[in-house]
């Protein structure tokens, strides 16, 4: 049988092994707490409630690598219970993933991330979110997509309680 047609994953010719991970997360809007998305600090009325820094988009890209490696997810990574994750700042979190990630053989090939809310507007800040990814990641900013999207006045997200991100992610087994 063809090795294309063995349906054995996606293992080619030149032994590039690519892994694929979704990651979730949603956080709830809170007066008083700062609004951290992506590592970067957005002037807002309403921050975000959690027992970390509640950065949403760090959180999705976690889950997204670790689940792309078959590691499991942030919350057994980063216990809420573990009093040293208390208002723990996310892009630390999302390195020691990446180191985590790097130990088992595996880099970061791309991140694509939606971030779904009414509030604030990304685009003023989807740059430096985008550089600050870049870091925590050892990747390029150019294999860092972050978009922002409306949810149509619908639902949770429409009346503005919080916002949900969605991340997806490549990584590809490290050549020895
Ligand atoms: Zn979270």
């Amino acid at each position: 049988m063809p090795r294309e047609a063995s349906g054995a994953g996606s293992k080619s010719e030149a032994g590039a092994d690519h892994r694929i991970g979704i990651g979730y997360d949603s956080h709830r809007f809170a007066s008083g707490r700062a609004l951290i998305l992506g590592g970067v600090r957005i002037e807002s009325e309403v921050g975000l409630a959690g027992h970390s820094d509640a950065d949403a988009v760090c959180h999705a890209i976690t889950d997204a690598i670790l689940g792309a490696a078959g590691l499991g997810d942030i919350g057994a990574m980063f216990p809420d219970t573990e009093p040293a994750n208390k208002d723990r700042d996310s892009i630390e979190m999302l390195g020691a993933a990446v180191n985590r990630v790097a130990a088992a053989g595996y880099t970061v090939a791309n991140v694509d991330v939606s971030v779904i809310a009414e509030i604030p507007r990304l685009t003023p800040h989807r740059e430096q979110i985008r550089a600050r990814l870049a870091m925590a990641l050892g990747v390029d900013s150019s294999v860092v997509s972050v978009k922002g999207k409306s949810n149509e006045g619908m639902g949770w997200i429409g009346r503005r309680e919080g916002l949900a991100c969605i991340a997806v992610a490549t990584l590809i087994r490290k050549s020895e």
